[in-house]
């Protein structure tokens, strides 16, 4: 499927690294632009283009810049989200890596559309290049006048700062996220107040991830209409690197306009594995709910996914063929979030380690058919209870293993164990 990249059409050029060179590819065009405009056109702009969250949650990124109070004097924050911690999720890295100048537009940007003074990119521990090629494109853009005092000569004042932090999942929830940029230890706040009224250092702040702020440059410079003409309805706009892994012969990160289909990314990654057949997929990252191969020519949108009962969350699409024990994939994600559930929510803290022990039990053939039913009993327990969206991502795998393919569930309780091979795209050594 032919497609001119739009947010990695610098990948593979080096020279963007640099202010001269992102400037040759036509970078800080937008910027200038952006500052002769007045705030509220931009934000105006912003909301125009249809743009929604790359993070997960796919709220609309202009409607949150609005929220930000205007004419007052306190301080505002842009906290920029690099903490990609969800498992199949690496796009924010590949973005950072292949074009950081692209994402310090989008950010300044950003914080002059909301009269921001300060961004911190809060960068997950492990990213420990892409930290230090955004440090050093930082300290060119402060030297050519891109950040600073007077940014391009038009009075605007911006500071920029990379935060690495310790490499906690749940830092990339964004009250976590501010708690853990102050000092503190990352456990989610109550809400409301919303970041966009008390966030950072108790000043209003805007939250958004890596890859919603790259397309800021593109929405300014090329105008909302021509945003908006890509994808599949004025409601899914724009263009989406999706990350696919598992199952497939060529993994990597892929850009499309969004709601292109599973059957299409699979097409581009080079095919099924081995060409053995599609059983299962994970269309956003491991909270999702788990979809079947029947489901593969769903558009890859917010709105579609979500329909199904499922969501685009990250785009991190873990494609699982034939061979995949979806119990022990399953089981592989709760122990994920049993691990990574800060414990101060009960339905979270005990939720996340039953569905664990429950779910280890099915898939070595110790479980039985009322382990289902708890599972789902616990699920709904879980659902809505919490303080951060953590419990709710444990439950879309769960649920959905429970719900859509209870068959292969009760096999294992039939069998007395599990009915395949020892084998999962999970272990090392399975995907060569
Ligand atoms: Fe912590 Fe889980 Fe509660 Fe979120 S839902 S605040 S991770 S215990």
């Amino acid at each position: 499927m032919a497609f001119e990249p739009i947010l990695l059409r610098n990948a593979g050029n080096p020279a963007v690294h640099e202010v001269s060179g992102y400037r040759k590819a036509g970078g800080y065009e937008a910027l200038s632009k952006a500052l002769a405009m007045e705030p509220e056109e931009i934000i105006d702009a912003v909301k125009a283009s249809g743009l929604r969250g790359r993070g997960g949650a796919g709220f609309p990124a202009g409607l949150k810049w609005s929220f930000i109070p205007k004419g007052s004097e306190k301080a505002k924050y842009l906290v920029c989200n690099a903490d990609e911690s969800e498992p199949g999720t690496f796009k924010d890295r590949i973005l950072i890596e292949t074009d950081p100048h692209q994402l310090i537009e989008g950010c300044a940007i950003c914080c002059y559309a909301v009269g921001a003074s300060t961004c911190y990119v809060y960068i997950r521990g492990e990213y420990v290049a892409p930290a230090l090629t955004l440090e050093r494109a930082i300290a060119d853009a402060y030297e050519h006048g891109l950040l600073g005092e007077d940014v391009l000569g038009s009075g605007f004042a911006l500071d920029m700062r990379v935060h690495r932090g310790a490499g906690a999942y749940i830092c990339g929830e964004e009250t976590g996220m501010l708690e853990s940029l102050e000092g503190r230890r990352g456990q989610p706040r109550i809400k409301p107040p919303f970041p966009a009224i008390v966030g950072a250092f108790a000043a209003p702040t805007v939250i958004n991830n890596v890859e919603t702020l790259c397309n800021v440059p593109h929405i300014i410079g090329r105008g909302a209409e021509w945003f908006k003409s890509l994808g599949t309805d004025e409601r899914n706009t724009g263009p989406k690197v999706y990350c696919i892994s598992g199952h497939v012969e060529r993994p990597g990160v892929y850009e499309y306009p969004i709601g292109v289909t599973l059957d299409d990314l699979i097409a581009a990654a080079g095919g099924m594995y081995r060409g053995r057949a599609l059983k299962a997929y994970i269309p956003g990252g491991a909270s999702a709910a788990i979809l079947s191969d029947e489901q593969s020519g769903l558009p890859m949108d917010f709105d579609s996914l979500a329909q199904a009962g499922s969501m685009l969350g990250s785009a991190a699409v873990v494609v699982m063929d034939e061979t995949t024990c979806l119990v022990r994939a399953t089981l592989r994600l709760a122990k994920f979030f049993a691990h990574e559930s800060c414990g101060q929510c009960t339905p979270c803290r005990e939720g996340t380690n039953w569905s664990e022990m429950i779910l280890a039990r099915l898939e070595d053939g110790r479980g039985s058919e009322s382990d289902i039913d708890l599972l789902q009993r616990i699920t709904t327990n879980m659902s809505g209870t919490a303080l951060c969206a953590l419990a709710d991502a444990c439950v879309g795998p769960v649920r959905s293993l429970v719900t859509n393919f209870r068959p292969e569930v009760m096999q294992h309780v039939e069998q007395g164990c599990c009915p395949l091979p020892r084998q999962s795209i999970f272990e090392p050594g399975a995907v060569s």
